[in-house]
Parts: C-alpha cells; sequence; structure tokens
C-alpha cells in the first residue's frame, strides 16, 4: 500500500491536509496522527473493519481494547453510559490532556474497539492537529500508540515510518511529541477507582480529585499469576528494544563502577546526563535525573536509537519513582522484563 507523509505544522493554516488525513478516516482508513502522548494510529472507532485494520497493521492482541479519542468532554455521554460525576471534575481539572478514562460503555462502540469488554476507553487529547482532525473527522478515533506491537512507543513521525510504512493510508508529521510516554489510564467503571497505567498526569495529582485511588499492583511489578489483569494491555510484552536491558539501582558513582566492570562488545549504558562525564562505555542519555519530564521525552527515542546503535546489553541508570517518574519507570522496568538489579555504594564490594 502507498503511505502518504502529510506534515501538519499549523492546522489552521494548512485545513486542507487536516481534511485528508480525516477523510482517509472517515472513509474506513489509518493514519498515524500526532498526540501530545505519543503518535497514535487512528480509525474510526465506530467503524469493526477499520478497528480490525489496527489490529492487524501493528500486530495487537485483539482483546487488548483501544483508548477512543474525542474533542470535548461532554462528548462522552454518547459513548459511555453510568457517568460518575467525579468524571466531569476529572475533565475540568485535566482535559484536554494526557488522561485517559475507562466507563461502562454504549452498545454504539462496536466489541473490536473494546476488546471485547463492556467498558470503554476515553481520552480528550491536547494536541492542536490531533484536535483538528478529530474535529474534521466528526467521529471518535480509536487510537493505539503507531508502533508495531511489542516495540517502543513512537514519538516522532520517523518513528511511525520505521514500523508501519507501507501498511497504512498516512502518516501526520508534527515534530516531537511534548509528553513522550502514553496517558495515564484510570478507570471508574469498577467500585474504587484504579489506576491502570501511570503517565503525565501522575497519581499525586489525581489524588486530589479522588483520594481512594488505588493503584494497580503491575503498575510496578509484574503481572502476579493469575492475577486478573484489569486492563488487558498488562499481560502483553512492551516497549522492546533488541538488546536485553537490566534496570540498576544506586548513585551516579556505583552506576559508572558497576559499568566500569561490565563494558565490552554491543554493551551500552542508557543513562542520565548527570552520569555521561562518569561512564567508560558508549552511553545514550535519556534526560536528567532530576527531571521525570525529560525522561519521559526521550525514553522511547533512547531505546530505538540502542537499536540503531546494535547493542546487546543495555544497562539503564533507574529513575525515581515519584511524580512523572511512575511512568518512566513503569515504561522501563517492561524493556528490561522486570530485570532490576539494587547497586552496592560500597566501592570495594562493587566487583
Ligand atoms: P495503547 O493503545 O497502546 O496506548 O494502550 C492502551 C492501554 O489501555 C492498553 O493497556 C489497554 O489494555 C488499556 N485499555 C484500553 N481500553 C480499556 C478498557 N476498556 N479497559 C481496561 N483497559 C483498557
Ligand atoms: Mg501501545
Amino acid at each position: 500500500m502507498e503511505t502518504k507523509l502529510l506534515v501538519i505544522k499549523n492546522p489552521e493554516s494548512q485545513a486542507e491536509q487536516v481534511r485528508q488525513a480525516a477523510d482517509i478516516i472517515k472513509k474506513g482508513g489509518l493514519v498515524a496522527i500526532p498526540t501530545e502522548t505519543v503518535y497514535g494510529l487512528g480509525a474510526n472507532a465506530l467503524d469493526p473493519q477499520a478497528v480490525k485494520r489496527i489490529f492487524q497493521a501493528k500486530g495487537r492482541p485483539q482483546d487488548n481494547p483501544l483508548i477512543i479519542h474525542l474533542h470535548d468532554a461532554s462528548e462522552a455521554e454518547k459513548y459511555a453510559e453510568s457517568i460518575p460525576e467525579v468524571y466531569y471534575e476529572l475533565c475540568r481539572r485535566f482535559s484536554p490532556g494526557p488522561l485517559t478514562v475507562i466507563l461502562k460503555k454504549k452498545d454504539c462502540i462496536p466489541m473490536e474497539t473494546s476488546g471485547g469488554l463492556d467498558t470503554v476507553a476515553i481520552r480528550i487529547p491536547s494536541h492542536p492537529v490531533a484536535r483538528a482532525i478529530i474535529a474534521a473527522a466528526a467521529v471518535p478515533i480509536a487510537a493505539p500508540s503507531a508502533n508495531l506491537s511489542g516495540k517502543p512507543s513512537p514519538t516522532t513521525a520517523q518513528h511511525c515510518v520505521d514500523d508501519l510504512w507501507g501498511k497504512i493510508e498516512a502518516i501526520v508529521d508534527s515534530g516531537e511529541c511534548a509528553v513522550g510516554v502514553e496517558s495515564t489510564v484510570i478507570s471508574l467503571a469498577e467500585e474504587q477507582p484504579i489506576l491502570l497505567r501511570p503517565g503525565a498526569v501522575t497519581a499525586e495529582q489525581l489524588r486530589e480529585v479522588l483520594p481512594n485511588l488505588v493503584i494497580h499492583q503491575a503498575v510496578t511489578g509484574e503481572l502476579e499469576q493469575g492475577a486478573k489483569a484489569t486492563s488487558p494491555g498488562m499481560r502483553y510484552k512492551h516497549y522492546s528494544p533488541n538488546a536485553r536491558v537490566v534496570i540498576l539501582n544506586g548513585s551516579s558513582e556505583a552506576y559508572a563502577r558497576f559499568l566500569a566492570d561490565h563494558g565490552g562488545e554491543g554493551v551500552y549504558a542508557l543513562c542520565f546526563e548527570e552520569d555521561v562525564s562518569k561512564l567508560t562505555v558508549p552511553a545514550v542519555v535519556w534526560g536528567s535525573r532530576t527531571d521525570d519530564g525529560s525522561q519521559a521525552h526521550r525514553l522511547f527515542a533512547a531505546l530505538r536509537e540502542l537499536d540503531k546503535l546494535g547493542a546487546v546489553q543495555v544497562y539503564a541508570h533507574g529513575p525515581s519513582r515519584e511524580g512523572v517518574g511512575l511512568a518512566v519507570y513503569n515504561r522501563l522496568i517492561r524493556a528490561a522484563g522486570f530485570e532490576e538489579l539494587e547497586l552496592s555504594e560500597n566501592e570495594s564490594e562493587s566487583i
């Protein structure tokens, strides 16, 4: 299939390109679109045939439901029922923006979109190009991340080109995504509100509106055998570069000491700016140790860069788990297949 590249920097002055992207979606096609989190692979969420093509293009397991993207929080009533009042309070605080809320679905949402569940995940993105395309298409847009299933999510149009060129009708290029990790996902469809995936809207912020919010155990660890995957995505392998990734927790000095002892062919550091001058192995920098926003922004691009460099073994310096750091850590432990080491701070024990 021929894939069209549409460069949209300003949706107001480029209404024609916005219309082309929206028309493809209205006709049942697939378009990779920029959002403030990551690029999404968009299709008409009400069209089961179009939605099926999303799963095929990505190689995504069919029981892994899609988030639908709307222009305005008030539209949720068309697609969800029994919406609790707190949904609107959350929207006043965090929408448009990187927050996805799971609600009981109405029948108009096809089972293909909801992965067979009786719920629907709804987000109102803030990216002006995404908003313009949703408005022009005048349909809810189902959009998972626009990567091959299992690969790091795309934060540039080039990442979408690398994974999906020739498989979808169009890719919109609007530059780098500001946030860099996918949206925070919470469910309001159960008795107790639950955080299923951390993102740029933090657990701390959400607790100001939802004091009884619980964090699903799989956010910071592996889903226990036999445990219920409240979010089907929890069951699947994610964000994996080709290399084996291990997370190392400890000071910059302990990290540098460990790497001095473990360098070799194909060994790379995935490190913070603060580490780089101390290291004796090749390094990819993924942000500042004290700036979780910079880590989120760079993480997926850094993982893809390591693949391009041919890394075989990657030692990542572990981030904090506070604020947006929880989202960063959640993605990194999956990229690392849950392999994590606590470094000894005692020099004599480091070997
Ligand atoms: P992605 O589309 O790649 O950003 O992934 C969306 C995430 O949201 C996946 O982990 C899904 O399993 C999860 N999700 C979407 N819809 C629902 C839903 N109705 N119930 C629970 N989890 C959902
Ligand atoms: Mg994804």
